[in-house]
This record gives C-alpha cells, structure tokens and sequence, in this order.
C-alpha cells in the first residue's frame, strides 16, 4: 500500500482528533524513521520526547523481548520480580524516596492531584473537600476531564465540562503571583520545569528556586511535572537540577520506556507518598513486569550511553547553529538541551508550511500552536546529524 490508502484509511475509520503530517512511517532506527514510500527522515520531535534512546534501541528491545517471554502481567495483586528493583534503580537515580507506577503521562498526573489533596487533608489538615492546587497559565499536563478543566487552552476544555473543582491558575514564571495566590488550603503547585506543548517556554533565571522557597514557606506541596522535560532531555537528568533544587513530588512517563510502552511515575518523599493506603488507588497495568523489565533498561541506556551529556552538548551546538540563521520569518530561538523552539514572526504564514517544507528535505518537525518550530529529536544525534539539519533549516528559511 502506498501513502495515499493509508491517509485514506484514517481518514475514513479513525476519530479526527489529530492533524498529523501527511507522512506515513514503517521503520525507525536512532534518529532516523522510513516511511512506506522509502524516504528517509530525521525525526525532530522524537514521539514527544517519549524516544530519548533513539527509535528502537537495541537494547531495550532486548529487555522487552527477554520479559515477554517469561512475564508480562500479574496486576498488583500479586508481585512480580521485576517491581522491586524498578523501584530502587528509578529511586536512586532521582534521589527519591518512593514511587508509584502507572501507564501514561495523564494518569501520573492525576496520581498526585489525588496524592496531595490526600496529603493536604490528612497532614496539613486542610478541611474537607477544601483542598486547592495552583497550576500555570499555558499549561499541558494531559487530556483527561479534570486536567483539561484546568487547561487555558481552549481548544483543550471548550466542549468537555462540567469539571473539576479545586484548581486555581497563575501566570507562569512569575513567582510572586504564585505567592498571592496561596491560602490555607492551598495543598500543591503544579508546573512544569519548563513549557513543552506551550512552545518551549523557558522560566526566568531564578524562578524553581523561588518557587521551591514559595511552597517551604507556606507548607505546600512542590510538583514537577518532568513528563516532557525529564530523562535527559534538556541536558540534565531532570530539568529541576538546572536551578539546584528538588521537588516534592515528579512526575516521569514518555521517555521512561524509551518510546517502546506507556510508562510513567510518580516519584515523592515519604512523607506525602506515605498517605496512601491499600485500595485507595491502583491500576491494572501499572508496574506490570514487561513495563518494569522496558524502564529499567531505558534508564540504564540513558546513564551507560552518555545520553545526557549528549543532549547537552548537541544542544548548545544546535542552538548556537540556528541562532546564525538569517531569515526574516524568525522572531525568536530558544531552548535548554535538546528542547529547542524556533518562534517566527507572524507575517511569516504559520509554522506548518515550514514543517511541510523541511520534511520534503528530509526532516520531521511539528510546529506547536501558530507560530512555533519544535527541533526535539533523539538524544543519540550526532554533531555531523545536527550539522545537516542545520543546513535543510537554512536552506527552508532562507527560501
Ligand atoms: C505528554 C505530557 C503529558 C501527558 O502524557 P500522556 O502520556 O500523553 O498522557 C503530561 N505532561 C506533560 C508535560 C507532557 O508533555
């Protein structure tokens, strides 16, 4: 089958809920992918930052068939041997206390809204159903109803209500407004390191640090959403260590798996983790031993590999790279790591055409809302693969 009956085939069986690039992919090996008609692509987006490792590293693979022959699932009613040293090896590479295993990105994230409003009752002593959480304007922390509820996107929420009570918005990067808005029964503050979905939106210097003093001073519950930003991706472990601080409460998933299943964590210290009792929450796939025996062979390659170190020198290389590009269509470059932003001015004509473009020279882009250009793409690129996306950029923006 060639491209076209396989856009023909989404498009007449499959919910539209997705605008995808008209590009159909087959293989994917590092940082390349192959789509059916034989072209080759250097895929920039890397799944969301949910294929750190590369597409199809070799040795995950390995992992995921060796345990797909012995065990796949158990349900936490009973155990698995694959549970316990998950838990210590993602302990002690985050410096945590404890974990809580579930299968995406969104259930993590409402893994810990329950954990804290549990913590901000039982320990802080918040009266009932009082509990507030503060997020952040322009945040992405999912699709489920109470995280879209939440959401200021309003393609996110429009359509979707009635929802969640209990959230309260603040702009991001502007520590005092977090302040003003804390109460008594604020219980936690929700944000990410840095504004994946958003467009790459970087904090100002300064701002984690303020924060992490912001929620010690009035007893709240720091979370890190580090699904995006976490396992490598900026340079660092997690994003929180650019500024010296630890969170209370971090959330991981994409990368987790290197891209091969759906992963995540909620990572705490004992003190809030330790408020859940048998029961009160749980998942049928969470911390299966395939998904176990998957991450724990994603973190590994991630530290053995030097994938971190990588991230950090190829970004600052891609970075300074783009920054040379003389194009009037660009307003801005940025990044941290390999999450890097191209932000183009609004004459331009959006950022899809430019992401058409660069994928008819071989590159996979997605543009993030009007006017923004993501470059994302495996952590394993090589100075020459940089080197040559750099020049396809060029060329397209000069054009
Ligand atoms: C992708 C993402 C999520 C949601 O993860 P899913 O696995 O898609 O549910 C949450 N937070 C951030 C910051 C993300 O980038």
């Amino acid at each position: 089958m060639q491209t076209q009956a396989y856009l023909d085939l989404e498009n007449q069986y499959g919910a539209h809920n997705y605008k995808p690039l008209d590009v159909v992919l087959t293989r994917g090996e590092g940082v390349w992918v192959w789509d059916v008609d034989g072209r080759k692509y250097l895929d920039c987006l890397a799944a969301y930052s949910a294929v750190n490792q590369g597409h199809c590293h070799p040795k995950i693979m390995a992992a995921m068939q060796a345990q797909a022959r012995h065990l796949t699932l158990t349900s936490r009613a009973f155990r698995n041997d694959q549970l316990g040293p998950f838990y210590k090896e993602i302990c002690e590479l985050t410096r945590s206390h404890k974990v809580l295993p579930m299968n995406s990105g969104a259930e993590a994230v409402e893994t810990v809204i329950k954990t804290v409003r549990k913590w901000g009752y039982q320990v802080k002593g918040i009266p009932a159903d009082q509990a507030e959480i503060i997020v952040c304007a322009n945040n992405f922390h999912g699709r489920t109803i109470t995280i879209v509820g939440f959401s200021t996107d309003p393609t996110a929420h429009i359509g979707f209500g009635p929802f969640t009570p209990g959230f309260k918005v603040v702009p991001f990067g502007d520590a005092d407004a977090l302040e003003a808005a804390i109460t008594p029964n604020t219980a936690g503050f929700l944000v990410e390191p840095i504004q994946g979905e958003a467009g790459v939106i970087i904090p100002p210097d300064g701002y984690l640090k303020a924060v992490r003093a912001i929620c010690d001073r009035h007893n709240v519950v720091l979370i890190l959403d580090e699904i995006q930003t976490g396992l490598g991706r900026t340079g660092r472990l997690l994003a929180e260590e650019h500024e010296a601080i630890e969170a209370d409460l971090t959330l991981v998933g994409k990368a987790l798996s290197g891209g091969f299943y759906p992963v995540s964590a909620v990572l705490s210290n004992n003190e809030v983790m330790d408020v859940l009792q048998p029961g009160e929450h749980g998942s049928t796939f969470g911390g299966n031993p395939l998904a176990c025996a998957i991450a724990r062979t994603a973190m590994r390659v991630l530290k053995e590999e030097k994938m971190i170190e990588n991230a950090s020198e190829m970004g600052d290389y891609f970075l300074a790279g783009l920054r040379q590009i003389q194009s009037p269509h660009i307003r801005e470059v940025r990044g941290r790591g390999l999450m890097i932003a191209m932000e183009l001015v609004p004459e331009a004509g959006g950022a899809r055409q430019f992401c058409h473009r660069l994928a008819g020279k071989g590159m996979l882009c997605k543009e993030t809302h009007e006017n923004t250009i993501r470059f994302a793409p495996p952590l394993v690129i090589t100075k020459a693969d940089v080197a040559w996306a750099l020049e396809q950029i060029d060329a397209v923006m000069r054009d």
